[in-house]
């Protein structure tokens, strides 16, 4: 069985997302498939939107007609402008999201958009055109055909996923969900280099075994702010954000005074146990054992790779972020781990306000495949094979602003190479999307690619 479109978007992560709605909005015929439906745009790690440099690709996105700022606003249970104190340029908005509302804003906006579907299945083959056809020919694990002049690739963290904490190793695109094994081969087979990286997350913590009194509170913005660019003469206004009833009793805290929309997030530091466990643990850590491959961001160490670097360093700030309105669950931002399941729970409970602290979800690294840095143009088509993009984590960046930039150029570009038009191309000198797809194409990435306002 084989169905015909003019293009077809493999990944529905926030690259995916965007590319799917820019393509479908610019009048191509799309498809968008995805490992699973209810993980649209699902936030792997911190369930964070924006901060230095991120925040500018936001606003860029939004001016350019992306979702990402407009659903940040619907689902952020807290906002700020970080760097209030220094310049302008270097003042950013972040907001922290509720996940789950975040992911079903998406997928109740894609859903509406005209030229759009959207398809559950798991691709495991990608074959270039042929004389027949004209077009790539994309094939699910049903063995059912899709076939289109351009494809845009958004796999993320998923080719030949592999998750580990601690000795535990098993195949991942994300914990819990299954890794995609297959479209490594085909992309190798085509010719694509490919690089091994890795990332991590920490352990999500549950609200109601937190001594909340014990740590210290970081409150939202009292000034409505939003990433979206609303125009009140068109009879637009910033939507507030979306109210599930009253929070949940288990964030009670002495400095909050009744009901607020906003949630706030709390600070801890780590102790001098904390430290002394890891440093015991240290020969079972997979980062210093040798059984971690990947290439991980220097900037977003793990904290066990923080205690050996700054050894000297008495303590270091963690915060603990909710993960939403309706759920308990507590990220905790700044301690990424794959120590093993025993010394994370020993570790966290050496700080007085985690004494009795549940973890709900332990942290984990995963490694995965990237296509090396030189595979794409600036219109984000490949060298190799015109009419296929790649965008997000496979071209070795990380995070979801990230993602979500190159998705919108991958889209547009896609559309426009359909209906032969000439591609859409940001200057360095014009957009900090510029910059990053320039630094993508132009410049050896050894390690996962994140956006700093220096790079620009
Ligand atoms: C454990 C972990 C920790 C992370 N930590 C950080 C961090 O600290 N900071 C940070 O900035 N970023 C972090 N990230 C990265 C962040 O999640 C990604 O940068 C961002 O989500 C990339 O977006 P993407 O659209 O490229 O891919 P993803 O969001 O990973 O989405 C990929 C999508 O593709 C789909 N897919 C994959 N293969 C197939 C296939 N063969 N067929 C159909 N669908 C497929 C998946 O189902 C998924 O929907 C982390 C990611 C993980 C997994």
């Amino acid at each position: 069985m084989q169905t015909r479109y003019d293009v077809i978007v493999v990944g529905a992560g926030h690259a995916g997302c965007e590319a799917a709605h820019a393509a479908a909005r610019l009048g191509c015929r799309t498809l968008l498939l995805t490992i699973d439906l209810d993980k649209l745009a699902h936030m792997s790690c911190n369930p964070s939107i924006g901060g230095p440099a991120k925040g500018h690709l936001v606003r860029e996105i939004d001016a350019l007609g992306g979702l990402m700022g407009r659903i940040t606003d619907r689902s952020a249970i807290q906002i700020r402008l970080l760097n209030e104190s220094k310049g302008p340029a270097v003042q950013s908005l972040r907001a922290q999201c509720d996940k789950r509302l975040y992911a079903r804003l998406m997928k109740e906006t894609l859903e509406r958009v005209p030229n759009l579907d959207l398809r559950q299945a798991m691709v495991e083959r990608i074959a270039p055109p042929n004389a027949d056809t004209q077009c790539f020919t994309v094939t699910t694990h049903t063995g059912w055909r899709y076939l289109a002049p351009a494809v845009i690739l958004t796999t993320g963290t998923f080719l030949r996923g592999r998750a580990i904490t601690g000795e535990a190793m098993w195949g991942a695109g994300r914990a819990g969900e299954a890794p995609a094994m297959a479209l490594s081969e085909d992309l190798a087979a085509l010719g694509f280099p490919l690089v091994r990286l890795k990332t991590g997350t920490p352990p999500r913590l549950a609200a109601a075994t937190i001594d909340f009194s014990l740590t210290e509170l970081q409150p939202g913005s009292d000034t409505p702010l939003s990433f979206g660019h609303y125009y009140p003469e068109l009879g637009e206004t910033i939507p507030p954000p979306e109210y599930h009833g009253p929070p949940a009793p288990i964030y009670p805290h002495p400095q909050l005074d009744g009901w607020r929309p906003q949630l706030p997030c709390y600070q801890v530091h780590t102790t001098p146990e904390f430290h002394a466990i890891i440093r015991e643990n240290l020969h079972r850590a997979p980062l210093f054992s040798g059984i971690i491959e990947g290439v991980g961001p220097r900037y977003c160490p793990s904290i066990e790779d923080k205690i050996v670097r700054f050894a000297d360093k008495e303590r270091h700030g963690l915060f603990l972020e909710p993960e939403g309105w309706t759920t308990s669950e507590v990220y905790v931002q700044g301690c990424n781990t794959s120590l093993p399941e025993d010394v994370q729970w020993a570790m966290l409970r050496s700080i007085p306000a985690l004494r009795n602290v549940e973890l709900m979800r332990i942290g984990y690294a995963i490694e995965y495949d990237a296509v090396a840095t030189g595979e794409i143009t600036a219109d984000m088509q490949t060298h190799r094979l015109r009419g296929l993009f790649f965008a997000g984590q496979i071209n070795g960046t990380t995070g979801y602003e990230e993602a979500a930039a190159q998705g919108l150029m991958a889209g547009i570009n896609a559309a426009h190479y359909v209906q032969g038009k000439p591609p859409v191309v940001l200057g360095r000198a014009e957009a900090y999307i510029g910059v990053l797809i320039d630094d993508l194409t132009t410049k050896e990435i050894r390690e996962p690619y994140r956006m700093f306002t220096s790079r620009a």
